[in-house]
């Protein structure tokens, strides 16, 4: 970058008030003033000089010729407001998009890297009611995370938050109010039986006699299920969609990116379930901007898919056809590490998807930790352990601890192939929300990655790059 004096006065004056890393790439240049992000061990501040309404705005206390602002909540709204890149935006069923969770909150920078030289946009706001009740954050500690993470590394590209797989109408409302722009609704709490009737109009079975051609085309042949069990699964989960569609997101100001979660759940969506859900949502003019069928196979936790690649393929060629079909994307969860199917899924999805990864993340952030501090690896590795049953409950994984060879016959040097070991992986992604509690192991761990900012950059958008070289 070539400085002008301006700026490196500025920079200089930041200096001289700590031992302060300056985030370069951050600068934001006003006409008459300046502003630049910048770290003391492991807090970050934003500096400013000059004036501008978003300078002026800001909490903070002027020092020398700075103004140095604390990287908090409130004056995150301030940045949103005078920022348009700062807030999260919906990307519509045309854009293909890629969800980063993050539970650790620091991670925003590495997948900001990892998305470069892609065409996918990032929704990098991207938690879950459980992974925020087990790592004790909320979510505008999430959106707050996030923000300073894009305003660190200047991106501009725009990004989008999601609230991941929400059950309930007023979190949904919650949500919506405090700015994400994408709503993951999960409809496995009003999943019905297929054996427990409900009403199937003579005239609604008539109607998808008619559709035969058409569910022909798009390679619907399946007939696992009658009309009238599909009816049964999924009358309550429509009328569910339909409420919180009408109430929550068509009147708002801005648009929202709507996904509908059928995914968690063990039975598989069938092709005609998909199409029905699809068609009925039509007919009551509820518009959606992707859905996740449970797909055939098993999509484990921080593991490779577990299944037939060719079955996945067969089966996501269905419900590829259509979401092209009624005009949205084709929703992929539990996306990290499938990387025997994702030339399928790029293939059949023809950039018209959504996927999400999370825990990943933070399987990158130990593999860094596993280098450069081993014995707070060894800590970590042990709590993980001892709490895996527990941890178990909340996740799907088939992890067995016997296959794991124990950390006191290992070298420290080797902790790493841990990371590369499916049983240990496991063990590790489920484990977070208890290690995290422990507050020294926490602080410990938010310690050895920001001591390692760029290596821990490096090591994660790496990682996530793998997955966007595959998909697109
Ligand atoms: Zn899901």
């Amino acid at each position: 970058m070539i400085m002008d004096e301006r700026i490196k006065t500025f920079f200089s004056e930041i200096t001289k008030t700590g031992d302060f890393n300056i985030y370069q790439d951050s600068l934001i240049c006003f006409e008459s003033g300046l502003a630049v992000m910048a770290r003391h061990g492991k807090e970050r501040f934003l500096f400013a000089t000059g004036s501008a309404p978003l300078i002026d705005e800001l909490n903070g206390t002027t020092i020398g010729g700075v103004k140095k602002c604390p990287c908090d909540h409130a004056n995150r709204l301030i940045i949103n407001k005078h920022l348009n890149y700062t807030r999260p935006q919906a990307f519509g069923c045309e854009q293909p998009t890629f969800g980063f969770g993050d539970r650790l909150g620091v991670t925003t920078p590495a997948h900001i890297t990892s998305i470069k030289n892609h065409s996918v946009k990032p929704i990098l706001a991207q938690q879950s009611k459980r992974e925020m009740s087990l790592t004790g954050r909320t979510l505008n500690d999430v959106l707050d995370d996030v923000v300073y993470g894009v305003l660190q590394t200047g991106y501009k590209g725009g990004f989008g938050a999601d609230a991941d797989h929400l059950k309930e109408a007023g979190d949904v409302e919650e949500a919506l109010d405090l700015g994400v722009s994408m709503i993951t609704l999960d409809c496995s709490n009003v999943l019905g039986n297929k054996n427990r009737k409900r009403v199937l109009n003579e005239s609604l079975k008539d109607e998808y006699r008619s559709y035969k051609p058409v569910m022909e085309s798009l390679g619907i042949k399946d007939r696992r299920h009658s009309l009238q069990e599909i009816n049964n699964i999924y009358s309550d989960a429509l009328d569910f969609i339909e409420y919180i569609y009408k109430k929550q997101i068509k009147g708002r100001p801005m648009p929202i990116d709507f996904e509908i979660s059928l995914d968690e759940t063990s039975e598989i969506t069938s092709p005609l379930g998909h199409f029905f859900v699809a068609n009925e949502l039509r007919k009551r003019d509820v518009r959606i901007t992707s859905i996740a069928p449970r797909f055939v196979g098993k999509f484990e936790k921080g593991v490779d898919y577990i299944g037939e690649v060719d079955d996945f393929r067969k089966d996501l060629r269905v419900h590829c056809n259509i979401a092209k079909y009624f005009g949205y994307k084709i929703s992929l969860h539990s996306g990290s590490d499938k990387f025997s199917i994702f030339t399928a899924f790029s293939e059949e999805a023809e950039g018209r998807f959504h996927v999400k990864t999370s825990g990943t993340s933070w399987l990158e952030a130990l593999r860094v930790i596993s280098v450069k501090n081993p014995p707070l690896f060894n800590d970590i590795f042990n709590v993980s352990l001892e709490v895996f049953e527990k941890a178990k409950t909340y996740y799907d994984v088939g992890a067995n601890l016997n296959e794991i060879e124990p950390i006191e016959k290992k070298d420290p040097a080797n902790y790493v192939q841990y990371l590369n070991d499916r049983h240990a992986r496991q063990c590790l992604h489920i484990g977070y929300g208890y290690v995290l509690a422990d507050a020294e192991v926490n602080s410990r761990i938010y310690n050895t990655l920001l001591q390692n900012e760029e290596f821990f950059i490096e090591t994660a958008s790496k990682h996530l790059a793998n997955h966007l070289e595959m998909l697109e």
